[in-house]
């Protein structure tokens, strides 16, 4: 097991890396293959011992060995954020099920990389779905522990509670208050959770998410504020996976 432990750490940590990759060249259509690693200042390429995750900003300082101009503490943030939550899921897990380990490893990974890009450029490229729906029906067909009429149900719920709130903007603001990508990733996040679950991540979601809208108003004092729901949302998801059956019964036993 401890090889286990050892080898998630290595694989999560090199992951991060390709998603910060994945960050940076997916919005601005550049291809992830080609070119290698580089400095975007000085285009220098980087040399393996640079590209090292976690271990390589560290040694450098945050800065490019050859021109010296800082780099993002975004990449170390993802590589360790990756790591953490890949090491959670084999934890939580892979005794229980490998299977649904790795999903749910691959599927935080998945909501790393929308969550990064969503508060950047706000919105969320289609193909980052499509890869958690991909995950979903996987788990969908193959789950030991969450059956697949919970799967589907989740789906609904999902896709339900964002529509209803997109509608209701509408209504009421006669704008939209959401986009129809933060209607489709809850969607795919419900498939991956199931219905009960769901709940548990639109909750935490929502909680965070007005939290930090009160917090951003405050900062910057604007009133139209294009706030970005992914993130949340995503954030919601992790947790629920995570623990949002810990917290169902939790909740049931107080009954
Ligand atoms: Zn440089």
């Amino acid at each position: 097991m401890i090889l286990t432990y050892i080898l998630t750490l290595i694989l999560g940590a090199c992951v991060g890396s390709f998603l910060n990759v994945l960050i940076y060249r997916t919005p601005n259509n550049l291809s992830i293959v080609k070119p290698a690693s580089h400095c975007p200042n000085c285009k220098t390429n980087l040399r393996w011992c640079d590209n090292i995750p976690v271990f390589s900003w560290l040694f450098l300082g945050g800065k490019c060995r050859y021109c010296k101009t800082p780099i993002s503490p975004r990449y170390i943030m993802v590589e360790l954020l990756n790591t953490i939550l890949w090491l959670l899921s084999v934890l939580l897990f892979w005794k229980i099920s490998p299977l649904v380990s790795i999903m749910f490893a691959l599927a935080c990974s998945v909501l790393i990389v929308i969550t990064f890009i969503d508060f950047e450029h706000k919105w969320i490229p289609d193909r980052f779905q499509i890869a958690l729906l991909v995950l979903g029906i996987v788990l969908t067909i193959f789950d030991p522990i969450t059956s697949y009429l919970d799967h589907i149900l989740g789906f609904v719920v999902g896709a339900g509670v964002l529509g209803m709130f997109y509608g209701l903007g509408w209504l009421i603001y006669k704008k939209e208050a959401l986009g129809i990508g933060d209607i489709k990733l809850m969607a795919v996040c419900g498939l991956i959770l199931g219905w009960k679950c769901t709940l548990v991540a639109l909750f935490v979601g929502a909680i965070v998410g007005a939290i930090s809208c009160l917090i951003i108003r405050a900062v910057k004092k604007e009133e139209d504020v294009e706030y970005a729901f992914a993130p949340y949302l995503a954030l919601g998801t992790i947790f629920a996976m995570f623990f949002g059956n810990q917290i169902i019964s939790l909740y049931f036993s107080m009954f």
